[in-house]
């Protein structure tokens, strides 16, 4: 899919707005999230954009596997075995940026069930 124009995160993509980016590659970029949750709290999305993982996940299901990838990568590099990946699919539970992003938290105790 082509950028949106309007799209926050196509736009950190393209690097027209600054991010402190952590990883890159030909499909992934990850970015520390502005409003961190925890120590390590990283964005990974995937270049192209599509609103949301279930959008994602139609277009392209092999991009999971890149972003769990990444993940690993990024959290290993921090110093992080333990890990929670999310993302949010719909405003219902709390997306409010429609680029598939998945959270990457890490460096705190987390209770489950989330809030
Ligand atoms: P969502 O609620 O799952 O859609 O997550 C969106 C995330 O994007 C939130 O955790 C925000 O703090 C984060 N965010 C919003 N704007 C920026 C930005 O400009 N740079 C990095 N992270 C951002």
């Amino acid at each position: 899919m082509t950028p949106d124009p309007d799209c926050l995160f196509c736009k950190i993509v393209a690097g027209d707005i600054p991010a402190e980016v952590v990883h890159q590659s030909e499909r992934t970029v990850a970015f520390r999230d502005i409003n961190p949750q925890a120590p390590l709290h990283v964005l990974v999305v995937p270049r192209a954009h599509e609103p949301n993982a279930a959008a994602s996940a139609q277009a392209d299901a092999a991009m999971f596997a890149e972003i769990a990838t990444t993940a690993r990568s990024v959290a290993t590099a921090e110093g992080y075995n333990d890990y929670r990946l999310v993302f949010n699919t719909g405003a219902g539970v709390g997306q409010t940026v429609f680029h598939t992003h998945c959270h990457l938290l890490a460096g705190r105790p987390m209770t489950w069930p989330p809030g």
